[in-house]
């Protein structure tokens, strides 16, 4: 197949790990015959010093002319001034909502062997694979809101409707079809009236997908049941804010902010991609950054945006395969053992490609 991925790097790190994510990408259209061709743009407080725009209209025209976007990550002090009028954050939240992003998904795994940097004990991280799915362009965070007023008094608004409710709904139903059929809607029914519509919505679009066994939780019990037996889940449905502070907890399961991949979905097959971790100034630069959450960002690419599923199992089974060989970055790596720095750590994953292919 052919396709056309722009490349967004970005801050700090996002150049170090999303050129090591760009090389197998390389290596996996070279070995299945893919011509896959690649733009770079500005984006984030690069493209703030160049251009005074963190997604100047060139990013956007190459972003609307490809079939997916890898991003690397966003911010810096130098751009960390909360008063600024433009920030690099603002560059993430306008390409959302340009794109009509509106499922963000982030997978959560935790290997067996980097269970030891999880603060959970072993044996509860034991077959811990899940999916969420957070609504990313509404509720509180689009709502509403007083920002200043009388200074006594302030309010956010958190707001969905059924059609919100129901196409992310969906995407989390066909993604449960594709794994375990299990559903988890979180919600605040028993307080919020929009949790209620959201519920409600759920129940209703459950009725297309008989196959998937849906649960219902409330937000605050299921915060707790994430910590205490993260296995039993399998596709964690929810809002925009619960999702942006549970994804969060999940994250710490992995055992490292560098492992984790995201994309972020509309309704056709564009996407954009990006590891869940920041710019990471404090080690920008060293070349030690973990790629491996920028490389399954990769791999969720080829599976959402280029119908490359058996390309995606590749790539996963290449990371999985060099972690179990022992190599590991400075971030998973043991107390006084050897790390490898990003790149090294990026050529044996592109030898195991290339060894199970
Ligand atoms: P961060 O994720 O950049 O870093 C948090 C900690 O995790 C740091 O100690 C960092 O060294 C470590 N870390 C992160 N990714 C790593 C990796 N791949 N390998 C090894 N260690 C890794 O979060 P932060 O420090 O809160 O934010 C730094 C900047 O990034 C800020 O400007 C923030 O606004 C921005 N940010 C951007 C995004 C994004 O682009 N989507 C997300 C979060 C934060």
């Amino acid at each position: 197949m052919q396709a056309t991925i722009t490349v967004l790097p970005g801050d700090g790190i996002g150049p170090e790990v999303t050129a090591i994510a760009v090389a197998l990408l390389k290596d996996v259209a070279a070995l299945g015959g893919h011509t896959f061709i690649f733009q770079e743009a500005l984006f984030g407080g690069c493209a703030i010093d160049a251009a005074g725009d963190p997604f100047p209209a060139e990013t956007r025209i190459m972003c609307e002319n490809c079939d997916a976007v890898l991003l690397g990550a966003v911010g810096g002090v130098q751009w960390s001034d909360p008063t600024a009028k433009v920030r690099p954050e603002q560059g993430l939240l306008r390409l959302r909502q340009h794109f009509g992003l509106f499922a963000n998904l982030r997978p959560v795994r935790a290997y067996p062997m980097l269970a030891s940097h999880a603060p959970l004990r072993a044996d509860l991280l034991e077959g811990v694979d899940m999916l969420f799915i957070r609504e990313l362009t509404g509720g509180a965070y689009f709502g509403a809101r007083q920002e200043q007023g009388d200074g006594d008094t302030a309010y956010d608004t958190m707001i969905y409707s059924v059609p919100e409710v129901q196409r992310v709904a969906r995407v989390a139903f066909r993604a449960a079809q594709g794994r375990r059929k299990h559903l988890t809607s979180v919600d605040k029914a028993n307080v919020l009236a929009s949790s209620r519509l959201w519920q409600r919505t759920v129940k209703q679009v459950a009725a297309e997908y008989p196959d998937v066994q849906v649960d219902h939780a409330l937000v605050d019990s299921f915060a707790m049941q994430l910590i205490r037996t993260p296995s039993r889940f399998d596709v964690v449905v929810t809002e925009n804010m619960f999702g942006d502070i549970l994804t969060d907890e999940a994250a710490v399961l992995a055992g490292s902010l560098g492992m984790l991949p995201s994309a972020s979905l509309g309704e056709g097959t564009f996407g954009v991609y990006e590891p869940i971790h920041g710019s990471a100034p404090d080690i920008a630069g060293k070349g030690i950054a973990n790629p491996i959450g920028t490389i399954l960002s990769a791999a969720l690419l080829l599976r959402h945006s280029l119908t490359l599923g058996d390309e995606a199992a590749a790539l996963e089974g290449a990371v999985q395969a060099v972690l179990e060989s022992g190599a590991r970055t400075g971030d998973i790596a043991e107390p006084n053992t050897a790390a490898l720095g990003s790149a090294a750590f990026g050529e044996q994953v592109r030898a195991a490609l290339r060894k199970a292919h």
